[in-house]
């Protein structure tokens, strides 16, 4: 199946932090391939915005050794040189007044801009001032901002509150780059185009569901960042937060950013408060792979989780009786991150109980390989008489959409694209954000409050003991972690 490419309209978009480790690592390949694809017009700019003081020629360079090394397989010699010409470069302290006129300058009327901040939250605040006391800015531009939006509640406010006195809501696009996921779309669409699976998708038909973002790394370079962070700020508050809400939340009206996000906001006001049996923090030990978590963060006393896991609950009509299980931890046995559905067990087996059928499971993988299973059972083959056996109707989408399957966009290409296309479907609203610390804050502050350690857990495991035991706990196992 060939995926079909609409060029987006034509457009002029500014890095801030182009010179940073996202710009290089993500934002710069992932242009490239939308151009290479044909997404992008050659008249479309991309201007890049940092302190560094270097002229376009310098930018260009860097750029394009940035892509050789993080887009190699879809490196063409004169498409390279076509797109770096549409690469500029301004010198620019955010904080500073120099650069601004300049920027302005390379600003075309009428033309679709957008502004993404690929730079420190910190930052956030002198970069949307100057954008809009220098006039740099108008009513239909585009902010992009990257996480982590606030560390918690009051945080978060404080910076909604900030950018609303720039922007509206509607040009404010916060990045969750696992809403870019080939696979987190696919699964509204599965959901909500077939008919299949809306019947049973509720408490009568769900036993439960498990959410696994397992890491092979440790917290390497970022171990001063990550030890202020940890796990449920880095990635429960945020990404699995939203895969949560994709899976729970009520079919939209329409397929509409704010119908969309008006029932995800749903969900997460749904959630009952954590109760202190229900969470399980650890901190990996040391390994053939690197020293334990404390050494990494360079803090003895640390108590900062690199491992959680949380059994979750949603108070509504569909969901009460059906428990959501997350987990996610760095140096865990394998790096993956799937979704787990688990239906309930047929009410009477006809079959004898050696045979009984098995619970089917709807796996949405989305890392290693993007792609869909759900396991049924059937008659194992041959003349054995009937012995049941569970195999799993697969959707790798590789295999399903060929060659462009395998070489489809990464999270943040489809995202930049969104925002050129003025679709914020895929991106956080304020009051979700807010939502989702506001459940989060009281979990984190209770840990503060207590004398508690977290679980220490081999490196290459699973994560501790107790993150078993709270499934056993409830008569369910985790999924093995595997890639
Ligand atoms: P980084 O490597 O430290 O880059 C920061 C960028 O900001 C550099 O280009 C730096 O360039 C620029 N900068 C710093 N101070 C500035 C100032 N006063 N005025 C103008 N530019 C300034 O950081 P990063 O990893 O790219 O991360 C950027 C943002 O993305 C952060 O909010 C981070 O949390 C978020 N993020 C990053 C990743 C990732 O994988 N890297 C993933 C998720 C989210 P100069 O020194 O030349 O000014």
């Amino acid at each position: 199946m060939v995926s079909r490419i609409i060029p987006v309209e034509d457009f002029d978009l500014v890095i801030f932090g182009a010179t940073g480790d996202l710009a290089r690592r993500k934002i710069l390949p992932g242009l490239y391939r939308r151009f290479v694809a044909g997404q992008i017009q050659d008249s479309a700019r991309i201007i890049g915005a940092a302190r560094t003081d270097q002229n376009d020629a310098a930018f260009r360079e860097e750029a394009s050794a940035a892509i050789r090394e993080f887009a190699p397989s879809a490196v063409d010699e004169a498409a390279l040189a076509s797109f770096l010409k549409l690469l500029s470069y301004v010198t620019i302290d955010a904080r500073g007044t120099a650069g601004w006129d300049r920027l302005k300058s390379e600003m075309r009327p009428g033309v679709t801009a957008a502004f993404y901040f690929s730079v420190a939250p910190a930052l956030f605040g002198d970069i949307a001032e100057r954008l809009a006391s220098n006039g740099i800015t108008h009513d239909d531009s585009r902010i992009v901002v990257e996480k982590p939006f606030g560390r918690d509640l009051a945080s978060a406010k404080a910076l909604n509150k900030m950018l609303a006195r720039y922007f509206h809501e509607g040009q404010i696009y916060r990045i969750d780059h696992y809403l870019g996921k080939e696979t987190v779309q696919n699964l509204m669409a599965v959901r909500f185009a077939n008919i299949l699976f809306e019947p049973l998708w509720n408490a009568q038909y769900v036993d439960h569901v498990q959410i696994t973002v397992a890491e092979t790394v440790g917290v390497g370079g970022r171990g001063e960042y990550y030890d202020h962070s940890g796990a449920i700020r880095d990635m429960v508050q945020n990404h699995m937060m939203q895969l949560l809400c994709l899976i729970a939340m009520e079919p939209p009206y329409h397929f509409d950013p704010d119908a969309v996000r008006d029932e995800k906001l749903k969900v997460i006001r749904a959630l009952d408060p954590l109760k202190p049996g229900d969470i399980v923090r650890g901190q990996y030990l040391a390994g053939p792979d690197g020293p334990g978590y404390l050494d990494d963060v360079e803090n003895a006393e640390s108590r900062t989780e690199s491992f959680v896991a949380l059994k979750l609950t949603i108070a509504n009509w569909r969901w009460t009786g059906t428990p959501f299980y997350l987990r996610t931890g760095k140096r865990l046995r394998a790096r993956t991150s799937e979704i787990v559905v688990t239906f309930k067990e047929p009410p009477h087996s006809i079959f004898d109980e050696a045979e009984a059928p098995k619970a089917n499971q709807l796996v949405i993988k989305l890392q290693p390989n993007e792609g869909m299973h759900l396991t049924v059972m059937i008659k194992e083959p041959g003349p054995g008489g009937m012995r049941l056996v569970q195999v799993p109707l697969d959707m790798s989408f590789a295999d399903a959409l060929g060659q462009e399957g395998s070489d489809m966009p990464d999270a943040y290409e489809r995202l930049i694209m969104d925002v050129i296309r003025g679709n914020q479907t895929l991106f956080m609203r304020g009051d979700e954000v807010e939502a989702a610390w506001a459940w989060t804050d009281p979990i984190i502050s209770d840990w503060e409050a207590a004398p508690t350690r977290p679980e220490p857990y081999d490196a290459g495991s699973s994560g501790p003991e107790e993150a078993l035991r709270l499934l056993h706990r409830d008569d369910r196992r985790w999924r093995e972690i595997r890639a």
